[in-house]
């Protein structure tokens, strides 16, 4: 069926979700004055949930009402309308307008395609990312075990970045040996984050949503307009990515964003596309503006990581989301929610989270995310507060990086070794110890970290089944050997029931 009229001559409705903010890929691609009509449904359902960072909804929203604007003003008839939810504005539009059909890209997650398609909307493909998700199928078929890393040499040498043919530029696939620095001790300059003052359109969005909503009010530091994401990332490349690599594993309580590009809200919700970003990595580093290790490491995250685990996703969805290998059923600690916490790292971390919706990716896997492993936090339940509590955050980025790489709970399928540290790694890799009133040497104790006596009582809690993976076997091993294992066990109890009183 056509784009204009159907059997009746009815004009088909584009539908666009709030992460399909892209004016220039899938059915909205084709949208023209006089020939298209674009749907818009503000769910309440949805905006209602617990849990929605002020700034995520902000982002959405706004970005759905900019993006409707200029629609409105090419020409293109638009019904932004608010609902009860999603389907209920479908019906709704359909009953008023009588499209000939209601088209949309496919949606990112998997329920919300389920949901459309037993509504009648029609799919298309989603280009919204480099691998689509049927390649992604194709290439794991014909492999019986794949890590990131050969699925990231597989996208460079048939997208072509970073390529002097068929070797990889720099004569090497992976500079990430250079890219996990601790933080640096010189008093160095970090790129400044740009903003945008907010508007008319932002305060109207921001005076609509629910009271007791997460977070701070957006200060501008997301853009919500595709201008201000294409600004952003001029900004990224001239500014940020000369110093991304070294330390992108870094963390500094007064630092939040250091060197990181801070694109993914950007990209999550189709206002820069991936292909874009990897184009100017490429440009900057030809051009010689920025080192191979700095442009390999984000060509990595954008075209390895970000990839691996939508792809990832969908290979594994439906069953992923129920998974939990190691049986952990703590609820989500008062802490998550807003209580307060002596552990200066985790304080930090959640501070930032609160004031910005962003942590970066070290501080959400090895802060956050190493706590909810040690503590054994039920894996559903912290990849929905990351989803709703990140600006960046959505089903297939939160499933597979919080039940497969933070939690273990797929048993190794997304990484090889539970990611459990404690505090001596933390006490490397930031500046949290030195004001805090733990010691992260110490395991037992009043003054023990936290994470250094957990990380013991993880350990031996999963010896048996931890011990087969060779990857921590020896750490596994030095457990049994602890002298003091008893007190260790003893300090974990008190421990994990003052972190579930809201007391640690
Ligand atoms: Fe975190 Fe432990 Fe360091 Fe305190 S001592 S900041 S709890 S790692």
């Amino acid at each position: 069926m056509g784009l204009v009229g159907g059997e009746d001559g009815g004009v088909e409705t584009v539908l666009v979700l709030g992460d399909q903010l892209d004016r220039g890929r899938g059915p909205l691609a084709r949208a023209r004055a006089g020939r298209s009509r674009v749907l818009f449904v503000e769910s309440r359902a949805t905006i209602r949930l617990p849990g929605w960072h002020r700034q995520r909804l902000h982002l959405v929203l706004a970005g759905m009402r900019r993006l409707a604007g200029e629609l409105e003003a090419e020409g293109v008839e638009v019904d932004y309308r608010p609902a009860p939810s999603v389907p209920a504005g479908i019906a709704a539009h359909v009953r008023e307008y009588q499209p000939a059909q209601v088209v949309a890209a496919a949606p990112s997650s998997f329920d919300g395609r389920r949901s459309l398609t037993a509504l009648g909307v029609r799919l298309e493909r989603s280009e919204a990312f480099l691998c689509h998700e049927d390649d992604f199928a194709a290439f794991a078929a014909g492999r019986a075990r794949f890590r990131m890393e050969d699925f990231y040499r597989w996208q460079r040498r048939r997208l072509g970045y970073l390529m002097d043919g068929d070797a990889p530029a720099g004569g090497r696939w992976n500079f990430d040996g250079e890219n996990r620095a601790g933080p640096p001790r010189d008093a160095r300059a970090w790129p400044k984050a740009l903003r945008q003052p907010l508007d008319d359109l932002d305060r109207e969005v921001l005076a609509g949503l629910p009271e007791g909503s997460f977070g701070a009010a957006p200060d501008g530091l997301w853009p919500t307009s595709r201008a201000e994401a294409l600004r952003r990332l001029e900004h990224v490349v001239a500014e940020v990515l000369p110093t991304f690599g070294p330390f992108q594993d870094a963390m500094l309580a007064e630092q939040p964003f250091l060197a990181h590009s801070l694109l993914s809200p950007a990209l999550n919700v189709g206002l820069l596309h991936p292909k874009e970003v990897a184009e100017a990595i490429e440009v900057a580093w030809r051009t010689g503006r920025v080192p191979i290790a700095s442009a390999e490491g984000l060509l990595r995250q954008v075209i390895g990581w970000r990839e691996y685990v939508w792809g990832r996703y969908w290979q594994w969805m439906p069953a992923y989301r129920d998974r939990n290998e190691l049986v952990a059923t703590r609820p989500l600690p008062p802490v998550f929610r807003g209580g307060q916490t002596a552990m200066r790292c985790v304080g930090e971390v959640l501070r930032s989270v609160a004031a910005r919706g962003y942590a970066h990716h070290i501080q959400r896997l090895m802060v956050l995310g190493n706590l909810g492993l040690l503590a054994g936090i039920e894996p559903l339940e912290m990849a929905r507060w990351m989803q709703r509590g990140f600006v960046d955050g959505a089903e297939w980025v939160m499933l597979p990086n919080v039940l497969g790489m933070a939690l273990f709970a797929d048993g190794g399928a997304m990484a090889t070794k539970p990611y459990a540290a404690g505090g001596s790694y933390l006490n490397r890799m930031s500046d949290y110890c030195k004001g805090c009133r733990f010691d992260p040497r110490r395991r037992t104790g009043p003054d023990a970290c936290p994470f250094t006596t957990l990380y013991w009582d993880f350990l031996d809690r999963h010896a048996e089944r931890l011990a087969r993976n060779p990857r921590v076997a020896r750490q596994v091993a030095a457990s049994r050997h602890l002298g003091d294992l008893g007190e260790v066990r003893r300090r974990a109890g008190a421990v994990l029931d003052a972190l579930d009183a809201g007391a640690l």
